[in-house]
């Protein structure tokens, strides 16, 4: 076993990688860029080289710094992640010459693997099913349209070099051909630098269903089933989970002997894996195609993980290091069920417009640790809910990378407690700062489609109408979760539980209290009413809320029980805004401030907001200081760049309501500017 390796990547699969190295006893060394001077990834290592700026092509990708980060510090070989190097050969090659070893396949594996074209060429040779269609070198617009009329529409044109969901057209009509495939073209070139496409049937209501497979420098090459990632959006996947729903063992060994067939024929050495597309026949089986093989490590490789008991990055270190293959075909045993969904940084409300910002809040489920099987024995150590990430509360979520905040593992005895076990976990995960996937994501798991196994690429567009734009929690029980917090504040400041105390409320006198509240641009108001016999009574909007009894559990959970019906929420604030949470679903809201919107043209126009994620480097006033329109107020720093914000209108600054050296959310109101 190698005694260091270099980590060349980032995120959630650099600090995954680390975990394992470490319990194998083997010492990590991170790769990292400015914006990554702090990141956990670089934690978790025990050493750490700057490699260069915040663009991809500017640190992970710059292979020679890598390379020499290496050399210098004395690892031993390379583990690439997924993306960034992974794929490519010239890299491979590189460590080679340099006496590193490469954990992943061999160069000449990912050069076969690396044109979708040739390698179906090269599968056809090898037996393995391929999607009827057309993936010669000769990329004549004419002789494509005669192949796809051949072929028979619908057909998708795909970017021979493609990748990551990019490069792909799919065409119904044969008048629509010679467009799609001059725009298919143009995006391969752009994106990866070489236009050859190839055009195969397009096959309806697809299932994505891949095989992990593992080889050893032995010639051993084993397959460790399937994961079936079908939940896609615009063909990146969305959930992915293992066993694939309705698999027989018959076509799932069938389906493992093609994948090791293909691996076999590239002389495959390492973690991969052979995605097929699948489709339904009359008689309820699947027929499977050969789709692509990935050669590298993939990101929901956790699913697999969890239904067989081993660490595919332990294997890929005792791969890379000449050892055989830990466990032989018949070793190789499915228990239960896991899903894999991946929560990302994203408004899918907003067309799934990728967000950054701080992570104000991030919180996670409880986990277990360990499960044992019925004999009490510890047959293999799936945790219920696991998860994979990169980053902590208060770090953010920059432009530079791809979007993705974390993965949410889950394991269940079979797919209905997996299930189960998901939606609790989603509603368990609270993200405070910026727009992410997690409430459609639970949408979607709990969707009929979903939970039906009734699985196919089209799945969330079919959905479509459920798990878009839907309500969050009720806005009376958001109301009751802000009321809740604000009177635990006031006990915490004043030892003493307000409704207790005659002058306890200082806004309309003793009995009554109004919240103002805005959701998105639209005000509310939550009136709080103490009756005779001493209970509250809550109303919103003018309508009877019913009795509201309200308790602090720590912990920013609150017990709140709202008309005879009893929750658990937790509520977090930030700045002005509180976000609640409850098993019903999750509702942010804002503190309205009446007088202050009543100001001429004092809305929000008037407010000093941070305009980008960032952290505060300065404030030039204090509290009680009367300021001018234009007068430099504060500075913050974001990407690596300051930058200076002045008062939006005269003023006195009331109050700062952040410190020097917080991390800020985009939006978040740095100071409260009084009128003069
Ligand atoms: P996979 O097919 O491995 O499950 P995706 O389809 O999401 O993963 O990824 C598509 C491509 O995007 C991958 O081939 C990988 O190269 C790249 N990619 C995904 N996530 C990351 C990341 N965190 N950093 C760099 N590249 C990534
Ligand atoms: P990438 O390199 O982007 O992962 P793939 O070739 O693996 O590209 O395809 C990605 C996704 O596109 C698949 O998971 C599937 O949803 C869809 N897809 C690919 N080929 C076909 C096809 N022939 N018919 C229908 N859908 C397809
Ligand atoms: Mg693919």
């Amino acid at each position: 076993m190698f005694k260091k390796i270099l980590i060349a990547n980032r995120g959630e699969i650099a600090c995954r990688v680390a975990r394992t190295a470490r319990s194998l006893g083997v010492r990590t060394v991170a790769v990292y860029s400015d914006a990554d001077a702090n990141a956990q990834h670089v934690r978790a290592c025990d050493e750490a080289v700057h490699i260069g700026g915040n663009a991809a092509k500017d640190s992970y990708l710059q292979w020679q710094r890598i390379l020499a980060a290496a050399k210098a510090t004395g690892a031993q070989a390379i583990h690439p992640g997924y993306g960034f190097l992974s794929e490519n050969e010239d890299f491979a090659r590189a460590c080679a010459d340099q006496g590193l070893v490469f954990i992943g396949p061999p160069a000449d594996a990912i050069a076969a693997m690396g044109s979708k074209a040739a390698a179906k060429t090269l599968m056809e040779q090898a037996g393995v099913p391929l999607v009827p269609g057309y993936h010669g070198r000769d990329n004549d617009p004419a002789l494509l349209a005669r192949e796809a009329d051949r072929i028979g529409y619908p057909v998708l044109i795909k970017a021979s070099a493609g990748g990551g969901g990019r490069g792909m057209r799919k065409v119904d009509r044969a008048e629509d051909f010679a467009a799609s495939l001059a725009s298919c073209q143009r995006e391969a070139k752009a994106s990866f630098g070489d236009d050859h496409v190839l055009v195969e049937r397009y096959v309806t209501r697809p299932r994505h269903i891949e095989i992990q497979v593992f080889g050893d420098a032995q010639g051993n090459c084993v397959y460790l089933f399937e994961r079936d990632c079908s939940v896609q959006r615009r063909h990146q996947k969305v959930l992915e989970e293992a066993p694939a729903p309705g698999m027989s063992a018959v076509r799932r060994a069938e389906m493992g002997a093609a994948a090791v067939a293909a691996a076999k024929a590239v002389g495959y050495v390492g973690a991969g894996t052979v995605e097929f597309i699948a489709e339904p026949t009359a008689d309820g089986d699947i027929r499977f195609y050969f789709m692509e093989m990935n050669t590298r490590l993939q990101v929901e490789h956790p699913v697999t993980e969890a239904i067989t008991g081993h660490d595919l990055v332990a294997w890929q270190l005792l791969v890379a290091s000449g050892q055989p293959l830990p466990a032989k075909q018949d070793e190789l045993k499915i228990h239960g069920h896991a899903v894999e969904a991946r929560i990302c940084a994203e408004n899918p409300d907003a067309g799934f417009l990728p967000a950054t910002g701080s992570l104000h809040v991030l919180r996670w489920p409880a986990h277990v640790a360990f499960i044992r099987n019925a004999d009490g024995e510890r047959f293999h150590d799936p945790a219920p809910v696991r998860v994979d990430t990169g980053v902590v509360e208060g770090d953010a979520i920059s432009p530079h990378y791809d979007s993705m905040i974390a993965k949410l593992i889950v394991w269940g005895e079979d797919r209905a407690q997996a299930l189960a076990r998901l939606d609790a976990a989603l509603q368990g995960t609270h993200i405070v700062g910026l727009a992410t996937n997690v409430a459609f994501l639970r949408r979607v798991a709990a969707s009929a489609s979903f939970s039906g196994a009734d699985l196919d690429t089209a799945l969330i567009e079919r959905e479509r109408a459920n798990v878009l734009e839907q309500p969050g929690l009720p806005l009376p029980l958001a109301a009751a979760g802000v009321v809740a917090q604000a009177i635990a504040a006031e006990v915490a400041l004043e030892g003493q539980d307000p409704w207790s105390k005659r002058n306890g409320w200082r806004i309309h006198g003793t009995a009554r209290r109004r919240f103002d509240l805005e959701v998105g641009k639209t005000p509310h108001v939550a009136t709080l009413e103490r009756l005779h016999d001493g209970a509250t009574r809550l109303t919103v909007d003018g309508e009877a809320q019913g009795v509201l009894a309200t308790r602090a559990l720590g912990g920013d959970r609150y017990d709140v029980s709202l008309g005879g019906a009893r929750h658990t929420l937790s509520v977090y604030l930030h700045g002005e805004r509180a976000a609640v949470f409850a098993d019903a679903g999750t509702l942010e809201l804002q503190e309205y401030d009446p007088i202050a919107h009543a100001g001429a043209g004092a809305g929000a126009a008037g407010r000093l907001t941070a305009p980008m994620p960032g952290k505060v480097i300065a404030f030039m006033a204090k509290a009680g200081d009367t300021v001018k329109a234009g007068q430099p107020l504060a500075v913050m720093e974001a990407m690596k760049m300051e930058h200076t914000l002045s008062a939006p209108r005269d003023g006195v600054v009331a109050e700062l309501l952040f410190a020097v050296g917080d991390q800020v959310a985009e939006g978040s109101e740095l100071l409260k500017l009084a009128e003069v």
